[in-house]
């Protein structure tokens, strides 16, 4: 039988290297990328040797046009196909819109919204039946319940907007598209130690942070043929947050 294939952004470190192990174990052949952290990259690597798939990094700043179409050829070019998109990287700007430069505003729009759309635009021409969109998005794109996230609120709220029309456009073609949106996860982006991180598992129904292979147990699930008829849809995995 063939080797699907699935391209994971910001797979180095995080959430992203969960989905990464965890296609792995589901048996994908898995490319991810990162952008600065070649050390984590190849410990990614190392970790999943026992699975026996092959697992490739690319390093492409997932912030410039550039670089996302650069993902997409080189994952096309090593393994000759591509299955499963999953567009995880991400960043967490924090603080009031005034606050922010334009500048800033610009670089989250680039990784955030803009690389999902151009990466999208770039795999579906090698996407066939049975191909999967994926995007993580947040249990902000939902609602801005803090303040100081306004402008990763809106970028994630994007995300849902998209899914909901790449999905009416490819679903003829039999490839569907969904967000996964995670609340707290225990993460460099996000960790789970300080007051702050007290106070946000008040908000969940569980009191708690959760993992990251809860959010890759998701991803699994939708990649798998069993999500075939779950498109266009925004799936939270948040402990049942509340704010
Ligand atoms: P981390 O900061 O732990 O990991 C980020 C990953 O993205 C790393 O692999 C990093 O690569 C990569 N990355 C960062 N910048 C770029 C870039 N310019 N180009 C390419 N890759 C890049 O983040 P998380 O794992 O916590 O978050 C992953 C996703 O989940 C994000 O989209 C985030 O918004 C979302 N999310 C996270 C939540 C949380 O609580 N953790 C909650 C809700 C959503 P490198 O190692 O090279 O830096």
């Amino acid at each position: 039988m063939t080797t699907r294939v699935a391209l994971v952004t910001g797979g180095s470190r995080g959430i992203g290297a969960a989905i990464v192990g965890q296609l792995a174990r589901d048996g994908y052949d898995v490319a991810f990328s990162y952008a600065r952290n070649e050390k984590a990259a190849l410990e990614t690597v190392e970790q999943l040797k026992s699975t026996g798939r092959k697992i490739v990094p690319v390093q492409a700043d997932g912030g410039s046009v550039a670089g996302n179409k650069h993902v997409i050829a080189e994952t096309v070019k090593i393994f000759g196909r591509l299955d499963v998109l999953v567009c995880n990287a991400g960043i967490y700007p924090y603080g009031p819109i005034d606050e922010m430069s334009v500048e800033q505003i610009e670089q989250v729009l680039n990784l955030n919204v803009r690389s999902v759309m151009v990466e999208t635009s770039e795999a579906v021409k090698h996407m066939t039946k049975g191909s999967r969109l994926i995007y993580i998005g947040s249990a902000f794109g939902a609602r801005a319940p803090f303040p100081g996230v306004s402008l990763y609120a809106a970028t994630k709220a994007a995300l849902r907007g998209f899914a909901q029309g790449v999905a009416r456009d490819l679903g003829p073609r039999g490839i569907t598209a969904n967000v996964v949106e995670p609340g707290p996860i225990d993460t460099d982006l996000n960790p789970a130690t300080g007051e702050s991180a007290r106070l946000i598992s008040s908000f969940t129904a569980t009191g708690s942070y959760g993992t990251v292979q809860d959010i890759a147990d998701m991803v699994s699930y939708l990649a798998s043929p069993k999500a075939g008829y779950i498109t266009g849809a925004a799936l939270p995995v948040d402990g049942g947050l509340e704010a």
